[in-house]
């Protein structure tokens, strides 16, 4: 492919190892994104309806936030980090060189589309890479602004967009990059697996999984319920890290149930669906999808549907069975579904029905409680008392486990994902102890003690 041959003649220059070089594409980067801050607001409007507040929040202020502490700090994680030597190898000083893999991909999905195309570049760029972007075809005007952002800011050779779907993303994945960082469903995940595995190419793969949401007896129910509802339907429950299911405790089901429904009026009114806060299912395909999930299941609240506008209303289902088709896969929309339980062994057969998620949620005031489950169970991150905000801090990375995913990112995880971390010896030549050298002449029983020197 002409364009990959164009990136690795290019990183072929070393212009890219060049801090100053980098910081200034990402200034470039930084500015355009102010300055197209509301255009990019209308374009994922156009989209699905996201609302504004959402777009500025968990888009471009995310990803502003983003290239900010990675400008601060980039002098620092681009040094090579000094080790202290092992004595075997005295005298000698030891590094590591933080270098740039070289060309990279990264497949970006539509939910939060511009948000998931831009976070990763700014550590593949800051960490002194070429990059392709190639984002979600769902989400069309949103790709179109980041093809004009990416084109205003970089030269081809160093960023470049390749809009489309499906199939120019697995003619992409046919060739061979240094790096691939794709976002995405587990389904779609294997498959880039799979092509990298051809070319030993190193991967993240940041994908979804079904979340629970755990709201013990002892919870402050009406703050949780706030929580919850917040991290549910924002984006419409589009959101990987949001609440697939909840298990609450049977004795405080009812007044949960109630606290849910207060929290969805008072955030989305009475009309919901004239709500400005309130974003749309991205489109008939998906939306088909979720009205198919609730055939058949209890509905406590909501279930109001408009098949000309994709709407589907944030939606309370009681108690699904495991094997309904609600509960066989990650949701992605607003449904909310609350089973009741009685005892941990009923939370354990839940969570362990599925993969490891990519997140999970712990509403207690139980400390004991917090952490058994904390401790127990395998899962991307989390949040005790609260859902999806562990997602804001740029100091813990971010990213699942198992099934939810490969490797994590953001700020300084991010500049250390796109980095090989090479280990440099510098042997002085002032003396060369004789003792490795054959013929061998030391003792057995010396050498067997040579681990100490390690
Ligand atoms: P998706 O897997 O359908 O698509 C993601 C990207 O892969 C798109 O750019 C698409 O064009 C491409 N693609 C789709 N099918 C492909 C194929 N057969 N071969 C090659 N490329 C293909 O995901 P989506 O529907 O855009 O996004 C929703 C999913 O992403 C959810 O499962 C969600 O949990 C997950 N997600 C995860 C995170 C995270 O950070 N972990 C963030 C957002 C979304």
């Amino acid at each position: 492919m002409e364009l990959l041959q164009k990136q690795r003649d290019f990183f072929a220059t070393q212009q890219t190892k060049d801090i100053k070089f980098r910081k200034k594409a990402l200034k470039k980067l930084q500015n355009e994104i102010i300055s197209r801050e509301d255009e990019i607001a209308a374009a994922i409007y156009k989209d699905f309806k996201k609302p504004k507040f959402e777009t500025l929040a968990f888009e471009t202020q995310f990803v502003l936030a983003e290239l900010k502490h990675v400008l601060r700090n980039i002098d620092l994680w681009a040094r090579p980090e000094r080790k202290s030597t092992a004595l075997i190898n005295w005298p000698s000083s030891d590094w590591i060189y933080k270098e740039p893999y070289g060309a990279v991909l990264i497949i970006a999905p539509w939910n939060y589309p511009f948000h998931l195309a831009f976070a990763p570049l700014i550590g593949a760029i800051a960490a002194g890479n070429t990059a392709v972007i190639k984002p979600s075809e769902v989400t069309p005007n949103t790709a179109k602004i980041i093809s004009e952002i990416v084109t205003a800011v970089f030269t081809a050779e160093h960023v470049t967009v390749v809009e489309g779907g499906v199939e120019e993303s697995q003619k992409l994945l046919a060739q061979q990059w240094d790096y691939i960082f794709f976002t995405g469903g587990t389904r779609v995940g294997k498959i880039v697996y799979e092509s990298a595995a051809k070319h030993l190419t190193p991967v993240t793969l940041e994908l979804g999984g079904k979340n629970p949401c755990i709201v013990d007896e002892t919870a402050s129910i009406a703050l949780a319920a706030k929580r919850i509802v917040w991290g549910k339907f924002i984006n419409a429950g589009q959101t990987c890290l949001a609440s697939d299911y909840i298990l609450v405790h049977k004795s405080v089901k009812e007044k949960l149930i109630e606290s849910l429904k207060k929290s969805i009026t008072k955030g989305y009114g009475d009309n919901m669906e004239s709500s400005p806060d309130f974003a749309r299912t991205v489109n008939q395909g998906h939306y088909k999808k979720l009205k198919a999930m609730l055939e058949g299941e209890e509905i406590i609240f909501g279930g109001k549907f408009n098949d000309e506008d994709n709407y589907l209303s944030p939606t309370l289902v009681n108690e699904p069975k495991l094997d309904s088709k609600l509960m066989q896969g990650e949701i992605f929309g607003p449904i909310l579904p609350v089973i009741a339980y009685e005892t941990e062994a009923d939370i354990h057969k839940h969570i362990m029905h599925y993969g490891k998620p990519l997140a999970t949620y712990i509403f207690s005031n139980n400390k004991k409680f917090q952490k058994k489950i904390v401790n127990t169970y395998s899962f991307g991150g989390g949040a005790i008392n609260d859902s999806v905000i562990q997602i804001s801090n740029k100091k813990l990375p971010f990213g699942g486990v198992g099934a939810s995913g490969i490797g994590a990112y953001h700020g300084k995880t991010s500049f250390d994902i796109f980095s090989h971390r090479k280990s440099i010896i510098k042997k002085a030549n002032w003396m060369d102890a004789p003792l490795r050298y054959p013929p061998y002449k030391i003792p057995m029983n010396l050498v067997k003690k040579v681990k100490h020197l390690f």
